[in-house]
């Protein structure tokens, strides 16, 4: 069976992807679990940081991705988030976190979405963050086709964010929805402890 051009074309966007980021960030990348491991912040900050050099890595090919404002199609599917992450998005955007819908199952909407956008955005977790597809546009996402795409990954950003997982004894990850189904929600006040 061919390829569909979709693919094709990512696979373009994708290398250019990568040949594009700024050489600045591809030596900081290569440093980064160094420089988390001997980092003496706590694992909360550690993460805040890590989104920041995420979000700041992600600049220099965010015209190649179909990923905008509007389009939340890979928000029905599975979005695992460990407790540290959730405790963060509660901690700072606890009126969203508050808000959240309930008892929703994989394929509904994840609960922070609202009108087709995120509403914790600043706080929204790793795996929504390395989400990004390299498709010319969004159609393989709208068929629920995305997932036999390859997604641009970095070994350092991902090895980093496990260890502040470990580090945290909060890195128990599971479905985004789970967290509110409504047992669980009455049960559990407070996730994990984390400092800022
Ligand atoms: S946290 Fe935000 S970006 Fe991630 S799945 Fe939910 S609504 Fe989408």
């Amino acid at each position: 069976m061919s390829e569909h051009p979709e693919v094709t074309a990512s696979k373009i966007n994708r290398t250019k992807a990568i040949e594009i980021i700024p050489v600045k960030f591809k030596q900081q990348e290569e440093k980064l679990l160094n420089k988390v491991e001997k980092s003496k912040k706590n694992p909360t900050a550690k993460l805040i940081d890590l989104y920041e050099f995420m979000g700041g890595l992600s600049v220099s090919f965010n015209h190649l991705t179909p990923c905008k404002k509007g389009c939340s199609y890979c928000c029905e599917i599975r979005v695992d988030v460990s407790e540290l992450e959730l405790s963060l998005i509660k901690l700072k955007a606890k009126k969203a976190y508050n808000n959240a819908k309930k008892d929703l199952l994989i394929g509904e909407p994840c609960p922070f979405l609202h009108n087709g956008s995120c509403s914790i955005y600043e706080v929204r977790p790793f795996v929504c963050r390395r989400h990004q597809v390299f498709t010319p546009t969004n159609s393989l996402c709208i068929n629920n086709e995305e997932l036999g795409q390859e997604l641009l990954s970095f070994s350092e950003v991902d090895a980093s964010y496990l260890h502040i997982l470990n580090e945290s004894n909060c890195g128990k990850s599971k479905d985004i929805r789970e967290y509110f189904h409504t047992g669980t929600f009455k049960n559990k006040k407070t996730l994990c402890v984390i400092h800022e």
